[in-house]
């Protein structure tokens, strides 16, 4: 693996940002690995666009979970689901 053409080297990288995503969404990931993944995201338009994506469709359900009146049980259910990713 240490003679990767640059361009599965690239694919590396977004894999690696991705399988980050939910933890760094979610700010769970090591300061080290999140400015990684940040650095990955200002030179990559496509895990950019792919975050931006799922931490708006996150926000939005954020905000759902929070207007409903759901049972207790629910609600923690779901911010867990969220929370998983
Ligand atoms: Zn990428």
């Amino acid at each position: 693996m240490d003679k990767a053409p640059i361009e599965s080297l690239e694919f590396n990288q977004c894999q690696q940002a991705v399988e980050r995503l939910n933890d760094f969404l979610s700010r769970e990931l090591h300061p080290e690995e999140e400015t990684l993944v940040q650095s990955h995201l200002q030179q990559c338009k496509g895990c950019f666009e792919k975050f931006h994506f799922e931490e708006t469709l996150l926000k939005t359900l954020r905000e759902k979970v929070g207007q409903v009146q759901a049972p207790d049980g629910l609600r923690q259910r779901v911010m867990g689901l969220l929370k998983r990713g």
